[in-house]
């Protein structure tokens, strides 16, 4: 299994590791700082490096069958590292902190919203989610204007960890209907905003919201009788 640096530290840029195995479908590492496809968020790219001056481009990260390995899908035809080479594992960090301001700006749309969550998808300094807002009117200018003010607001945005016994007790911390937290290993990460939002998350955020900038709201289409997908996109960092 990988250890999972991103997630103790989404600022991490790289980190040094081994490699457990290699293939063409990708690499593993014994811990990494790359960020694996989930959750509405997409794997991170960027490169991993090795003593003997060679480099691989890796151009998305996910995980392998079991949920725990990591691995770096390389890019078509690179040379592969064997088991235990030693690597940096460095991010492609413009990209990475482009969706960290998205994913915190979607916990704060989801404040300004304040409906059960559908569907949701992070994108490069943009977002959407899908709200089951009833007979709600959602208004363009309203969200915008309650969203910057959010995120204005410059609250911290921290993490703890609950037992998954003590999250089935509060399951109203559960936002996300499609998106199940990740349960089963005993413990669930939760992500607070200062007063703000608590909610089970295992993506990357900023530290504090005014680093997401300005925020715009591009759209709110119906997709069906009660749902209503809000897409935002925000300014440059
Ligand atoms: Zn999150």
């Amino acid at each position: 299994m990988t250890q999972a640096l991103f997630r103790d530290d989404a600022y991490r840029v790289e980190t040094e590791a081994v490699v457990l195995k290699s293939e063409p479908r990708g690499i593993a590492l014994d811990r990494t700082v790359f960020y694996a496809q989930g959750g509405g968020q997409g794997g991170d790219r960027g490169m991993l490096l090795f003593d003997d001056g060679a480099a691989i481009a890796i151009l998305n990260t996910v995980y392998d069958s079991d949920r725990a390995t990591i691995l770096h899908v390389p890019a078509e035809g690179a040379a592969l590292p064997p088991p235990g080479a030693r690597v940096i594992a460095r991010i492609e960090w413009d990209l990475r902190y482009k969706r960290m301001r998205a994913h915190t700006a979607l916990h704060l749309l989801s404040v300004v919203a304040p409906y059960p969550v559908t569907g949701g998808s992070v994108g490069d300094a943009e977002g959407r989610l899908d709200f089951d807002s009833g007979e709600a009117v959602l208004d363009k200018a309203e969200v915008e204007r309650r969203l910057n003010e959010l995120i204005a607001l410059d609250k911290a945005v921290s993490q703890r960890w609950i037992a998954d016994a003590e999250l089935e007790a509060n399951p109203s911390l559960i936002k996300t209907m499609s998106v199940k937290p990740p349960m089963g290993t005993g413990r669930v990460r939760l992500i607070a905003i200062e007063g703000l939002d608590l909610q089970p998350c295992g993506g990357t955020h900023v530290a504090r919201t005014g680093e997401i900038g300005p925020a715009s709201v591009t759209g709110i289409e119906k997709k069906g009788k009660i749902n209503r997908r809000v897409r935002i996109a925000l300014g440059a960092a």
